[in-house]
């Protein structure tokens, strides 16, 4: 039967590969960073004790910084696709590694979850590259949008904590190396804009060095055009608070029971607002994505009226048609009605939609483009004309309180990027 046969060749590949792994490297490749996700697990790590650990450390992008595709073209045709970027890049690692630097290839590889390409087509390529390298290399692949995907602290964490012996990292003395680096177009006469700023924004958090391939392979000097294109860390932390904000113009307004539709994009804070500002005043929070669906949302918000309480409705309620299904549930049990829009930017709720995978450790999963996408093409700004009593717009500012704020201030000033 042609499937069991294609199943158990594939079997044999796989033995065959090991066994070829450990009669040349002690070295092994290792599911980790947690459950998996879409049947993938979130990182896969080579590493072993024939890899060299020190305290100096020479991280590296792996596509279009140690290797570019034979074909030319963007994305790699199959494992075999690669040449070295340049001919500087093997002997500038050599160098490296017999000086005692211990070399790391950090690599997003999106397309394993998204089922572009298998596992065993890129560890089998990293093999590859390392034979011909000569000596065994850490690498660390991220397989999906996950919360490990550069530029994310966490790969590198991860890194420090299970492959180097545990041991400090002399941060001024090492370097990552990637041409994710934001370059704008014409960067050098004739050359296309970076497709992202990601290695560097890694580079950043890490608190190492940075420098593009050719900055660090050919010496040529450092790129001066450049844009994070994100929302900047520094600036957003620099209005941030210390204890919960005054939200008292809000809610020493409402009369004993009303009704507040919240406005926002996806991550733009409204579930926070709702559980810190609205709560703890007695309001039921109804929330599609506890309940499942809108009609749940309606039933549960009619419900909280009709046994007098007030109700929060924390959905990101874009356009009049969906705001007006529960004004007319306000309007019908007699309650005043108010919006509260959260006015947080897109590059802001971006900021916080990997800021709060990272800090959960994944448990709340990136919110896609998609949703982003979705709210912006609804989008209609909520007016009193549409049967409010009251519009009220709330800007987003980053309140650090609680158990766990030293970890979020931390988190929360590095660069965040999908
Ligand atoms: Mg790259």
């Amino acid at each position: 039967m042609p499937r069991r046969s294609k199943r158990q060749a594939e079997k044999e590949e796989e033995e065959a590969k090991k066994s070829k792994l450990s009669d040349g490297w002690k070295m092994s490749w290792e599911e980790a960073g947690g459950a998996k996700i879409k049947g993938v697990a979130p990182l896969l790590v080579y590493d072993g004790e024939d890899a060299l650990k020190s305290s100096v450390v020479a991280g590296f992008d792996m596509d279009g910084t140690i290797i570019k595709t034979k074909s030319g073209r963007r994305f790699p045709t199959g494992p075999s696709d690669w040449v070295f970027w340049d001919d500087a890049v093997i002997k500038k690692l050599r160098d490296l590694h017999s000086n005692n630097t211990k070399i790391v290839f950090f690599t997003n590889q999106a397309g394993i979850e998204k089922k572009n390409t298998s596992v065993s087509s890129i560890t089998s390529k990293i093999e590859d590259i390392l034979e011909t390298l000569g000596f065994p290399v850490t690498v660390l692949v991220c397989t999906g949008h996950n919360h490990y995907r550069k530029p994310s602290i966490r790969l590198w964490e991860y890194f420090a904590e299970h492959c180097n012996d545990g041991g400090e990292i002399d941060l001024q003395r090492s370097v990552f190396v990637g041409d994710a680096a934001g370059r704008s177009k014409d960067w050098k006469p004739g050359m296309k804009k970076d497709f992202s700023c990601t290695d560097r924004m890694f580079a950043a958090n890490i608190g190492v060095p940075f420098h593009t391939p050719e900055e660090f392979f050919l010496d040529e000097p450092k790129a001066t055009k450049y844009e994070w294109r994100a929302a900047d860390p520094g600036k957003l932390l620099a209005a941030s608070v210390s204890s919960p904000r005054d939200m008292s113009h809000i809610t020493k307004k409402a009369p004993p029971t009303e009704m507040i539709v919240l406005v926002g994009s996806p991550a733009s804070g409204k579930s926070t607002f709702a559980e810190r500002h609205l709560k703890p005043h007695g309001y039921v929070i109804v929330n599609r994505d506890t309940l499942g669906t809108m009609a749940k949302c309606e039933k549960a918000a009619a419900k909280a009226l009709e046994d007098g309480q007030s109700v929060v409705v924390d959905n990101t309620n874009p356009d009049p048609a969906s705001r007006a299904k529960f004004i007319q549930i306000a309007t019908k049990h007699s309650v005043p009605v108010r919006c509260v829009e959260l006015t947080t930017p897109r590059d802001v709720a971006s900021h916080l939609n990997y800021f709060r995978a990272i800090l959960t450790d994944g448990k709340r999963r990136r919110i896609p483009d998609v949703a982003f996408n979705s709210f912006r093409s609804k989008y209609k700004a909520p007016s009193a004309g549409e049967g409010f009593d009251e519009v009220i717009k709330v800007e987003f500012v980053p309140e650090f309180h609680g158990h766990n704020k030293t970890r979020a201030r931390e988190l929360f000033a590095h660069w965040q990027s999908g």
